[in-house]
């Protein structure tokens, strides 16, 4: 009897022994466990999300100094409201310093007047991107114009605007000459560009724009299937796809057409093809709500239309023809719309048939 106590106490003791060691251990990796699994179930929440095309041009043979401040471009860029330039900030930077130094994006000279003031790369991205959507607002989206005062100052951009609005070679070697007449005389401008020594276009670099675009690729990693140029001026990002797509509350809803990235009462709408107005007005839906805002539809051409939603603004009325590539508003976010971007739809009917605009666009850069 005695033994078979003792052995039972032994027993209980060795089992409690047991659970009093392993119990916390159980409860560690349980909640561990737990963590784990909710983390995975997040991660794949987050990668779901990103199911949704949100992709532009790409900076290209940029160098890894210059891509280890993608971070930091993105944070000014989304700050300034224009993230869809985050790649054209990065070519920008390569040309300007290769990402090296305490001021990659040469931003000491148009803050304080001297080069060398600027001593943290973050403010210098800070100012940069700053002056450069700045620069983006005045020219009107003309994301050229925009990349050649980058170098030249905002007086190019008047310059500009005074000759259509649009840049061209021509005008940047006609701005750095005038320039350079005025300046020549302080001697310290001296010609950067070959091409530039005949006419004296020796004021900055009149071949700002294509050394910067040399770092960025327009072919944007959303493809297309047909010959039209995309709508919309500048730098492309299609923020939402033709078809099904998932909300963060889990809700599903059919998307009928593609988003594209644009500034708001900045970026020009253009029509990819030729085509008659037929409708240019404020569309509420059918209950009153909100539906596509400052809305443009084209026709062009029997069971061919295009719809342009939640403009800023229209500068067409119905009746009128379009030629390819016209204007015929501005970007907004009015409507049914959660911030600025253009809703681009392609039909066989007025308001139905719709089809997936990649099998009419084929997304070169304007
Ligand atoms: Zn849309």
């Amino acid at each position: 009897m005695i033994r078979q106590a003792v052995e039972l106490k032994v027993k209980t003791t060795v089992y409690s022994t047991i659970l009093k060691v392993l119990l916390p251990f159980l409860l560690v990796f349980g909640l561990l466990f737990t963590i784990v699994f909710f983390l995975l179930m997040m991660a794949d929440q987050l990668t779901g999300e990103q199911k949704n095309p949100v992709q532009g041009g790409k900076a290209t043979n940029v160098s890894k100094e210059v891509l280890r401040y993608q971070s930091t471009v993105k944070k000014y860029t989304k700050e300034y409201g224009i993230s869809q330039y985050t790649d054209i900030i990065l070519a920008i930077m390569m040309q300007e310093s290769g990402g090296r130094g305490d001021d990659p994006m040469q931003a000491s000279e148009s803050h304080c007047g001297t080069v060398g003031c600027i001593k943290k790369p973050e403010k210098s991205i800070q100012l940069g991107t700053k002056n450069f959507a700045q620069q983006l607002k005045k020219a009107k989206g003309d994301l050229k114009t925009a990349i050649q005062s980058y170098n030249f100052g905002g007086g190019f951009i008047d310059y500009v605007n005074q000759r259509g609005g649009h840049y061209t070679k021509e005008l940047a070697m006609n701005f750095s000459k005038r320039q350079y007449q005025k300046l020549a005389h302080t001697g310290i401008y001296h010609c950067i560009r070959p091409e530039a020594v005949p006419v004296n276009a020796c004021y900055g670099d009149v071949g700002y724009v294509d050394a910067v675009l040399k770092y960025y690729d327009f072919t944007s990693p959303v493809q297309g299937k047909g010959k039209w140029t995309t709508p919309i001026e500048g730098a492309v990002e299609v923020t939402s796809g033709f078809g099904t797509r998932t909300w963060e509350d889990g809700s599903k809803e059919n998307h009928k057409g593609l988003d594209f990235g644009c500034i708001n009462r900045v970026t020009p709408i253009y029509a990819p093809r030729k085509g008659k107005v037929i409708y240019s007005e404020f569309h509420k839906n059918k209950n009153g709500a909100p539906g596509y805002g400052n809305l443009v539809i084209l026709q062009h051409g029997k069971g061919l239309y295009t719809g342009y939603a939640h403009l800023f603004e229209t500068n067409v009325r119905e009746g009128q023809a379009i030629k390819e590539g016209q204007q015929i508003g501005v970007c907004g976010s009015t409507g049914h719309s959660t911030g600025p971007h253009l809703h681009f739809e392609v039909k066989t009917s007025e308001w139905g048939g719709h089809l997936n605009p990649q099998s009419v666009l084929d997304f070169r850069g304007r």
